[in-house]
């Protein structure tokens, strides 16, 4: 018998081998659009900070106003002696944001996928969700055993026919959809209007995550589901706190039933301490933040980024794509491939890193670029060069199709 460590060994090599290892970087600086690592100053392309909250004198003083007043712990879980102020005051500021009756906040977008699909559906129950969905709400749909389909991505038809299927199994459960408004590793949005026409058609509830889209789409931030007039259609919003808000923790928008209902049965919000205050009053004020003029006026600044980028990208296919998020993925589809040309932009001091299986399928790899409101021209102009340079550079075998 092997030992465990032997075990491990070969399973890490294995990964090497194939290009699929990965290691933990340190970075000693903030969140922005330049980073420190090892003592050398890179370029970042790779963060979801899109408006530039995670190190915002507003959004630190709020954290730190909250550690003052409430500590740095809170103590227990939120159903015990843990759902402190701010938390209550995060959620009514979500609500109001977002439009709905309620709101719940979980220690992270993850937890929240978990708690809230595994409460609401069970073994006799479909969720039927878009290929490219997150891990988390895969790993949700399995803890829950309620039977998972999958529809090819944004394909109404393949929904369309899943539903029907389904419908006409004879199965007496419930049917979810979960989709995501904007997609976390291609960019492009979902068909949202037309999945609810047939979410209603097929009477089947709908969850979708804003993960990507909150601070960045519709009116002042509030999302995609928003900015379509949906937020009437969609029974369960979900997003992150962590990505354009620049904080931590995860949220569910929707009725008031919806939420009482989470509060007593979603597992990962009941079984584990309530989030720190200061995550807490951090993402309230970067809630605020999104609202303010000075909000509007980032977000102007990076839809001026998204848009200048991609026109300047015009030798990558992607730019013949309207813009839709911050994230523009350029494929590469090897995965050697892709982690070479990562260490050469590393190597002219651009960082981004290689994304590649299990984040996406294997084959597909790619560097993400994330956009962000402090991006300069000239940085997006260092980007652009530099890109173009190393694809042009790669040989025919390289198989490139950016
Ligand atoms: C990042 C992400 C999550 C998880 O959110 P965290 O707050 O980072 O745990 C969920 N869904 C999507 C689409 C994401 O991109």
């Amino acid at each position: 018998m092997k030992t465990l460590d032997q075990l491990l060994q070969e399973r890490l090599q294995e990964l090497e081998s194939a290009s699929l290892l990965r290691n933990l970087r340190e970075i000693d600086s903030p969140q922005g659009t330049s980073l420190n690592i090892n003592g050398s100053c890179v370029l970042n392309f790779s963060s979801n900070d899109y408006l530039g909250l995670a190190n915002h004198p507003h959004v630190k003083s709020a954290a730190l106003a909250a550690i003052k007043q409430y500590g740095t712990g809170s103590g227990a879980s939120r159903l015990i002696s843990g759902s402190l102020a701010p938390h209550h005051q995060l959620e009514e500021s979500l609500a109001i944001f977002k439009r709905t009756e309620a709101a719940l906040t979980f220690s992270s977008g993850y937890a929240t996928a978990l708690g809230t699909i595994s409460a609401l559906v069970g073994p006799e129950d479909t969720v039927v969700v878009d290929r490219l969905v997150h891990a988390s709400v895969l790993d949700a749909v399995r803890l829950s055993r309620a039977r998972l389909r999958t529809f090819e991505h944004n394909s109404l038809e393949d929904l369309e026919t899943e539903l029907s299927k389904t419908r006409t199994s004879g199965r007496s459960g419930n049917i979810l959809i979960v989709t995501e408004s904007i997609f976390s590793m291609d960019g492009d949005s979902a068909p949202l209007t037309r999945i609810v026409e047939l979410k209603q058609k097929h009477k089947a509830w709908l969850m979708v995550d804003e993960a990507h889209a909150i601070g960045v789409r519709g009116s002042q931030g509030r999302g995609l589901v928003q900015e379509l007039g949906l937020g009437n259609a969609v029974e369960i919003q979900m997003g992150t706190l962590g990505k354009a808000l620049g904080a931590a923790g995860g949220y569910i928008c929707g009725s008031k039933s919806l939420i009482n209902y989470l509060i007593n049965k979603a597992r990962s919000f009941i079984f584990t301490t309530a989030p720190s205050p200061a995550a807490a009053a951090a993402a309230k004020a970067a809630i605020d933040l999104c609202q303010s003029e000075e909000g509007e006026a980032s977000r102007k600044k990076l839809w001026q980024n998204i848009d200048s980028f991609k026109a300047a990208l015009n030798f990558a296919s992607i730019s013949q794509l309207p813009p839709e998020s911050a994230i523009i993925p350029i494929h590469i589809g090897d995965e050697r491939v892709a982690t070479r040309v990562a260490n050469q932009l590393r190597e002219a001091g651009i960082f981004i890193p290689a994304i590649r299986f299990p984040t996406v399928a294997r084959g597909t790899a790619r560097l993400r670029v994330t956009l962000s409101a402090g991006h300069t021209p000239e940085q997006l102009n260092l980007l652009c060069s530099q890109l173009q340079a190393i694809l042009q550079s790669l040989t025919p075998s390289d198989q490139v199709n950016p």
